[in-house]
Order: C-alpha cells, then structure tokens, then sequence
C-alpha cells in the first residue's frame, strides 16, 4: 500500500449496507511540504459563498490587511458588499473559478454546499481550506453520522432511508417519535418533518420529495450546545468556550457563554469530542459541533459545520481572538493561539420578524433604545429586505459577568419585542 493511501485510509468510512448510495470520499491529495504563510497584507483570498458568515470573515481579514473577492451569484451578496472584488457567478462557473484562481492565493468557504467538486479543481491549485473532503461529510446528514460512529462519538439512534423499503424498516425500528431529515440542503429546521406514528412515515418521506434522509429518534433534550475548533496546517488544535444554545422553532435564537447550566466535565467532554472529529476528518480550518446535553449530563453530536457558525458569533466581542480570525489564521497559516474569553457574553440573533413585530407594516426596531444600554454590540449583515425567518443581524451584549451580561440582554430583548429567555 502506497504511503498517500495508508495516510488517508482514515478518510474512507466503513461500508454501510444500510446507504448504498452514500457517496465514496475521493482521497485528497498528499500532504506536501506545507505552502509558506501568506503574511498580512500580502494577498488577495477568496471565499465562496456570500452571505453573513463571509462578509465577517471580509472585516476580520481586511483588518489584517489582506484583500478579499467573494464569489457569489447574488447581486446583493452580505460579504460581496464588503468585499475588495466580487464575482457574481454560480460556484460553478468555470471562468469565474479561473479568476478567482488567479487572483486569491488561498480559498475558503462560508457556504457549506458549495459543491465539493469546486473546492477539489481549486485545491488542485492553490492552498483551500475546509478541505473538500471534510465538507462533503458535513453536506450529507447520513455520511456525517456514519462519522460519528466511526469515531466513536455518540449520535442519536437514526436509520439511512434511501427507499420506500427503508422507510418501513425504519418505521418498525423504534425511532418513533423521530425526525425525518433530508441527507442534504437542510438547515434552519427546513427540510424536517415530525414523525409520530409509523404509518405516517412513506407519506412524511414522500413529502420531502422521497430524497435520502435520516430518521432521528427524538430525543429528551435537556440543554444545546456547540463547541468551535480551529485546525492548522501543523495539527494543533485550539477551541472557543463551550456555547449554550436556544432554538426557537428550529432557528438558533440566543447563544449564551460561558454556558450557565452546563457542568465543567460535560464541557471539556464537548470540546474532546470536537477535537477528535476534527483530527479524524484531517481537518484545516473553523470547524463547529452541535451538541444535544440529555437529562443526564450525556452528550449527543448533532450536526457539524465545515466554517464558522452563528453560535460563534460573539466571540466578535467577547473573546480576544474571533472564529473568524480563526479561519483567517488557518486559511493563511498563521500562528493559532488559544483565543480567551474577556467578557461574558450574550448574543441575540435578529431575525427579519422584528421587523414586522408591530403587525403587518414593516418596521426599523428601536436600535437607539437598545444601543442606549451598557455593552451592546449591533451587527447588521446590510441585508435590504427584511423577511420572517431571514437572519438580518445579531446583537452581542459583554459584560464583567454572566448575571450581567443576561440583564442586559433580558431588556435589549424586551426592548425588541423578542420573547423572554
Ligand atoms: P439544522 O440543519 O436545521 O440546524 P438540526 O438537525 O440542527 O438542523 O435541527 C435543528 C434543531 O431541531 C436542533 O437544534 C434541535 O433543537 C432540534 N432537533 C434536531 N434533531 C433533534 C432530535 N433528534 N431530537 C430532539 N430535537 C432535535
Ligand atoms: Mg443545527
């Protein structure tokens, strides 16, 4: 067996009789000697993908100097606005990934389904990070999972359902209640159904366009949380704090850190656990791990993003290095230093219903009022249209402590017209 082979056997799951269809990871290329760091203010990078995620990756790697296109088809792209070029393209599109190759010298994604395909012609090139490998795990719920159990991180019980077969084997495989979720393009809670009684899962199937997906048991959650790691070239792995996590109608609703009601040992469990799916995938790059905490203090891996994620985005404010400059630092191969919590944090997501939280006629929420309170942190991601369910922004609210920081955030929330947490 050749040496590329055997040092990239970790990246070939076990056979699956249960999902014939679940694509075979192609073996990345060998690791060569590492590329020189692209020093600050050396370079142009490219992202992929457009939206809120990539345009503060824009300002954090602008800071340091560094120029930035984003290729993204939307005219009205969040970080096409901020950024140095903009490719309005589909990710796909052959000339625009010329110019993009010639005039980044590193790539990175904001947009976990940017096809993989694209992200291996451009490695071929020039350094990419996520590796294209990683992401197409985290594009497919079921390859994910398989994941998880090969590294021996516990998940949810669930059944691979490619068939109308598999959706009777499963119905009889006491998931139920559970949650038929779509293999791919899910997010936000779209692409899920509830399924409560076994008859009704070929029609719930059916109703997410019989595509592959994963039946999830339902599981007694007791907190959410998610834990951000960093991978560099050389393997070292530095994480932000543990997040704790509230959703509201499967949308992430408030991030709160350093987590009020998760015990220290459950912590530093999450933070191994990430740690060793991002050694296993040879990550490069922002890795997040959503976690569920059951009753019992156990944890169960959910999902992972390939990039950095809504629940890291306070460490804009609260923590000395953020996941963005993170993604920085591992894309252009920077010193990775653990990043320090400074303050305790809040972070409230804005989603485009407060704009029309006074009844039909959108409104601009009172920023005034909010911004009148003490360690208030407002980002707008410049989005023009205000629509339910869309994340216009966010608010971090710091302070010296947690009791604080919630204060704070429990009026910028009542200020809002968002719920109480
Ligand atoms: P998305 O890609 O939309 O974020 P998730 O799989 O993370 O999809 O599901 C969204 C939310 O739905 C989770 O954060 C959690 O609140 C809830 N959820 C998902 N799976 C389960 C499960 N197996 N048991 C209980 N709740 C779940
Ligand atoms: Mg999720």
């Amino acid at each position: 067996m050749s040496a590329t082979v055997s040092s990239n056997s970790a990246l070939t799951p076990p056979p699956s009789p249960r999902s014939p269809t679940l694509p075979t990871l192609p073996l990345p290329a060998a690791h060569a000697s590492p590329p020189a760091p692209l020093l600050p203010g050396s370079a142009m990078l490219g992202v992929l993908g457009g939206g809120q995620l990539g345009r503060m990756f824009v300002h954090a790697a602008q800071a340091h100097g560094y120029r930035v296109a984003v290729l993204d088809p939307d005219a009205a792209s969040p970080a096409g606005a901020a950024a140095d070029l903009h490719l309005r393209a589909a990710y796909t599109d052959a000339a625009a990934l010329a110019q993009l190759q010639q005039v980044c010298a590193a790539v990175t994604t904001e947009f976990e389904n940017v096809p993989a395909a694209v992200l291996r012609q451009l490695a071929a090139a020039l350094p990419v990070a996520p590796p294209a490998a990683a992401v197409e795990v985290c594009q497919h719920r079921a390859l994910e999972k398989r994941w998880f159990v090969q590294a021996g991180v516990p998940c949810a019980p669930h059944a691979v359902i490619e068939s109308a077969a598999d959706a009777t084997a499963a119905a009889a495989a006491a998931l139920l209640p559970g949650i038929l979720k779509t293999s791919r393009l899910g997010y936000d809670g779209k692409g899920q159904v509830t399924v409560t009684r076994a008859d009704d899962l070929p029609a719930a199937w059916a109703a997410l366009g019989s595509v592959p997906c994963v039946l999830e048991q339902r599981l007694p959650l007791h907190r959410e949380i998610s834990v951000i790691v960093a991978r560099g070239r050389d393997g070292a792995v530095v994480h932000l704090p543990v997040q704790q996590n509230l959703h509201r109608d499967g949308i992430l609703a408030l991030t709160q850190v350093p987590a009020p009601d998760v015990e220290d040992g459950t912590a530093r469990q999450a933070v191994a656990l990430a740690t060793r799916l991002a050694e296993a995938l040879d990550y490069l790059g922002v890795l997040c791990v959503e976690f569920f905490v059951l009753q019992d203090g156990s944890l169960v891996a959910n999902e992972m993003a390939p990039r950095p994620h809504n629940s890291g985005h306070y460490s804009i404010d609260a923590c000395d290095l953020s996941q963005f400059d993170l993604q920085l630092r591992t894309l252009a191969g920077l010193p990775l230093v653990a990043p320090r919590l400074h303050s305790a944090a809040v972070m409230l997501n804005l989603l485009g219903d407060l704009w029309f939280a006074a009844g039909s006629a959108p409104r601009t929420p009172d920023w005034a009022a909010v911004l009148a309170l003490p360690g208030v942190h407002l980002h707008l991601y410049g989005k023009a249209e205000a629509r339910r369910g869309r994340k216009m922004g966010h608010l971090t609210v710091t302070a010296g402590d947690a009791a604080s920081a919630r204060a704070t955030a429990t009026q910028a929330a009542a200020l809002l017209g968002l719920p109480a947490f």
